[in-house]
């Protein structure tokens, strides 16, 4: 898979995101899925937040190509500043195919705007909790009403972690 770092969408839209800030220190995104959704003591005492979040994204079976789509793709951020680099990771918590009902997770392609959503809220996040910038206004989560199915939890690896839609 083509997780490497410059090639992944993510990787170039949050390097783009973050370059926007002009922060002195520089963040790296990476991608970890054995993220956990709740940060442990150890991982707190090492300066380290969260952020669960969840976007429309599209999710192709590879077994049978069946698509289909979902407003409730989660994600799990884990991010910390450091002494003089920041680093964020991100677990992209995955979906079964219903039609096959191939226990292989797929994983969701979120589209371009999706993602500075996403991001635009991460970064949010790191410059209130890291850089204590002062009462940004957050809004409220953008709920993108688009036509899917219900949604099955039996099928999405977040509602087996007890993460999926937490408003
Ligand atoms: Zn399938
Ligand atoms: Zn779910």
């Amino acid at each position: 898979m083509a997780d490497v770092p410059g090639t992944n969408p993510w990787f170039t839209h949050f390097n783009n995101c973050i370059d926007e800030e002009e922060l002195e220190e520089r963040w790296t995104l990476n991608f970890n899925y054995s993220l956990e959704n709740e940060l442990n003591a150890q991982s707190r005492a090492e300066g380290w937040k969260i952020y669960v979040t969840s976007s429309f994204a599209k999710f192709t079976c590879l077994r049978c190509s069946n698509s289909w789509s979902s407003a409730r793709a989660c994600m799990v951020f884990h991010y910390r500043l450091g002494r003089k680099s920041g680093l964020v990771l991100l677990r992209l918590l995955r979906q079964q195919c219903r039609e096959c009902n191939n226990p292989i997770m797929h994983k969701p392609q979120v589209n371009s705007e999706q993602m500075y959503q996403v991001l635009d809220r991460l970064i949010l996040k790191i410059l209130k909790n890291c850089y204590r910038v002062p009462n940004l206004e957050e809004g409220e989560r953008v709920l993108i009403h688009r036509k899917t199915k219900p949604h099955e939890s039996d099928f999405c690896e977040a509602c087996h972690l007890g993460i999926c839609n937490q408003s």
